[in-house]
């Protein structure tokens, strides 16, 4: 709880201080209109990140102190994960990412609809976010007799080896330089962590850096 806490004051300061600097030099200066409007388009950037850590961190909160409502039906995870790419399509066309899906039809599993697609979204999300215009992400579902298995592939900028078995860490970012500050808290795959065990599943991540990353979430398939 300490460390958690040292983290979020650490993680809030950054872009607070941002904030405050940006604000404090426009005040100083008598700019155009157009240099006030850069200032306050900057300042949205940290706004929305600083609104997504909140919700993020709410929903660790919500989630470590068993306050989430966790259902459990029957996910067919082929169509969610084709519709769910169909959804972020535009953003990797925005930034020259190529979406391929590649399903095995109707894999089943028990859990969570919800917590399902956040899986999916986050693991997809990081792999166009960290991959450069022209590059490739695939997601894949499969099944064997045990296991439903979800892929999400990317030749991407990738993970040093140093930095891998950390990923799953609350806050952690593979050297915060090499991607763009505004964009993650480092929250995403906690949080998916955390849904995948719920989920009596596993998810591991391999990686090269420099030329991609690959994710694979298990889940018990239902028979
Ligand atoms: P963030 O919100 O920063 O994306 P995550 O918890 O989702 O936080 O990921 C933690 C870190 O793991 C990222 O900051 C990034 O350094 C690294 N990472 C995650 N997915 C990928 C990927 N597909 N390719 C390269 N690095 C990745």
């Amino acid at each position: 709880m300490k460390q958690f806490t040292a983290s979020i004051s650490h993680e809030l300061r950054t872009p607070l201080a941002v904030l405050r600097g940006e604000a404090e030099v426009a005040l100083m200066q008598t700019g155009s209109i157009e240099q006030y409007r850069r200032v306050l388009a900057s300042q949205l950037e940290e706004f929305d990140k600083l609104t997504k850590m909140t919700n993020q961190l709410l929903t660790l909160a919500r989630a470590e102190s068993g306050e989430v409502d966790f259902e459990k039906q029957s996910v067919n995870v082929s169509a969610m994960v084709q519709r769910l790419a169909e959804e972020l399509e535009p953003v990797a066309a925005s930034k020259n990412v190529e979406l391929a899906c590649a399903c095995e039809a109707n894999v089943m599993i028990s859990g969570d609809p919800a917590w399902m697609e956040r899986i999916v979204l986050n693991l997809v999300d990081n792999a166009i976010k960290f991959t450069r215009p022209g590059g490739h992400v695939t997601v894949t579902v499969t099944r064997d007799s045990r296991h439903a298995m979800l892929e999400v592939r990317d030749d991407g900028i990738g993970i040093a080896a140093e930095a891998l078995p950390h990923i799953f860490e609350r806050f952690y970012r593979a050297d915060p330089s090499r991607s763009n500050r505004a964009e993650g808290a480092g929250l995403g795959l906690s949080l998916v962590k955390w849904a995948v065990d719920q989920h009596h599943g596993s998810v591991d991540a391999e990686s090269i850096l420099g030329q991609g990353s690959r994710f694979i979430v298990q889940f018990p398939v239902v028979v």
